[in-house]
This record gives C-alpha cells, sequence and structure tokens, in this order.
C-alpha cells in the first residue's frame, strides 16, 4: 500500500514537472548565436549550448539553414533539454544534478557528450622533454619555452588522436615538421608534430575518434631525433599535458539512471 503511494506521489511530481516545460525553438537562418538571441534564449545558455553541442556538431561544417535547435524548460530558468535537430543527425542532452549537487547535460545512454581524453597519443619510451616555460634548446643554443611535451619513440610509432575530433591542419609547418592539429570541442586543441608520415585518408577537416591512428613518429622539421611533440591548447593556451585535468566522461548514477532515461523518453516524444 505505502509503496502504492509513494509510485502515486510520484507519478504526480513527474507528470506535473514535465507538464510545465514549455519550449522554445531556434530556427537556424545564420548561426546558432543569431537566431537563438532572436527568440530569447540568455547568452549563457548559448555559451552552454555551442559548448556542450561542440562535442558532436563541427558548427562550421555541419550546421544547415533549417536546422533547429529546441529548448526545454522555463525561460530564463536552466533548460531541462538541449536538442538539436539537423538533416543528417540528432543529439539530445538532459539535465541532471550529480551527488555533489552539479548540474550537467547527458545524453539518452547517461554519459555526457565530452568524452575522456587518452593521457598519452602514443606508446613511447621516455619523456624527453617536460613542459617549460624555459629551456635550453639543443639546436638554437638559445633558452626558449616549451610548452609541449616531447616523448622519445622508435621511428614509425603509430601516433593516437586523443580524443574524438575534427583535424584543423595536417601540414608540413616549418619547425614542427609534419603536423596534425586536431580540435575536440569547443575548447579544446592537441598538436601532433615531427611526424614522419600521416595517416592515408585523413585530411583537413576529416573525423577523427579517440585512440585512431593519425600519423607516424619521425624527425621532421626542427628535430635531433625521432621523437613526437605533442601540445595540448585549451581556449588557445597551451596547457601541460602531463597536469592538466583533462575532460573525463561522466555518467548519471546507475541508481538514476531509470528515472532519467523515462524523463528523457518523455521529453523526446513531444519533439
Ligand atoms: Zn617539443
Amino acid at each position: 500500500m505505502r509503496k502504492f503511494t509513494l509510485l502515486l506521489l510520484f507519478s504526480l511530481f513527474f507528470i506535473s514537472g514535465t507538464n510545465a516545460l514549455e519550449r522554445s525553438t531556434i530556427h537556424i537562418t545564420r548561426s546558432l548565436a543569431y537566431d537563438a538571441q532572436r527568440v530569447g534564449i540568455s547568452q549563457k545558455t548559448i555559451n552552454n549550448m555551442v559548448r556542450i553541442f561542440s562535442w558532436k556538431i563541427d558548427f562550421d561544417r555541419d550546421l544547415e539553414r533549417g536546422d533547429r535547435f529546441i529548448v526545454f524548460g522555463k525561460r530564463h530558468a536552466t533548460p531541462s533539454a538541449l536538442i538539436y535537430v539537423g538533416k543528417k543527425k540528432r543529439v539530445a542532452v538532459f539535465s541532471y544534478t550529480d551527488k555533489y549537487g552539479r548540474l550537467g547535460y547527458y545524453g539518452i545512454n547517461g554519459k555526457t557528450l565530452y568524452p575522456s581524453f587518452l593521457k598519452a597519443p602514443l606508446k613511447y619510451k621516455r619523456i624527453s622533454s617536460k613542459f617549460h616555460l624555459k629551456r635550453f634548446h639543443p639546436i638554437l643554443k638559445t633558452w626558449r619555452s616549451h610548452r609541449a611535451v616531447d616523448y622519445a619513440a622508435e621511428y614509425g610509432t603509430p601516433v593516437y588522436a586523443v580524443a574524438d575530433g575534427v583535424i584543423k591542419h595536417r601540414k608540413r609547418m616549418g619547425a614542427l615538421g609534419k603536423s596534425v592539429h586536431i580540435t575536440h570541442g569547443s575548447n579544446y586543441l592537441t598538436v601532433y608534430a615531427h611526424l614522419s608520415r600521416f595517416s592515408r585518408g585523413l585530411r583537413t577537416s576529416s573525423k577523427v575518434k579517440k585512440g585512431q591512428v593519425i600519423g607516424y613518429v619521425g624527425s621532421t622539421g626542427r628535430s635531433t631525433g625521432p621523437h613526437l611533440h605533442y601540445e595540448l591548447r585549451y581556449k588557445g593556451k597551451r596547457k601541460n599535458p602531463l597536469t592538466w585535468r583533462l575532460p573525463k566522461q561522466k555518467r548519471v548514477a546507475k541508481s538514476d539512471l531509470k528515472r532519467f532515461q523515462k524523463r528523457a523518453k518523455f521529453i523526446l516524444r513531444r519533439l
């Protein structure tokens, strides 16, 4: 009996909670920021949407006129769901507050769109140079900063993308030699330099998966021997890849997953 009452109370709460959902639809004519502002979406929510969806949508290339973004939730409150409906795909995330009280957005599988990054982009022998603001450069014979990590490895060792992303550059770049730059979401960029060669089939704007081989260790550019020069940039600034707290994928707690998915399905049915 008690169980039934609880269930009834929960259902009433659940239904009234979701019935109250308002939605705003953003029809893309120019850009997310422009079109979202026109329908009164707050700057904070727009910024969140760009950050969250950048993990799955390349805003420069995937977004097309006629695509929609739908924001579920009361105006000026934190949205309960953010959904992208494009010609080629749909991406939906739902709000969830973890046990520390932190609100985040998770896919219907209960995982955040951002992945965990690999700690290192290759199997290396040793770290030959760490991240320094100043070091003596063996070729240039001067003190230089080295905002990167050098991994000594055999010539030809495969180099992996540390996370899903989009290739921004794949070319010979002066002192860096043959280099690959990959963007991950809107804030991260990784650089892999001195490669002996690139992986076949990859070009600028190709999408890559975490762990995918993008090239092979070499010594092209300004380099004294085979190694990988690896940079991690966050919002355009070089960070120490060995100490920076990398994105780590989060999951909805097991005990909450059923309820979370039930709510997500309820919202999706109203699309
Ligand atoms: Zn280096």
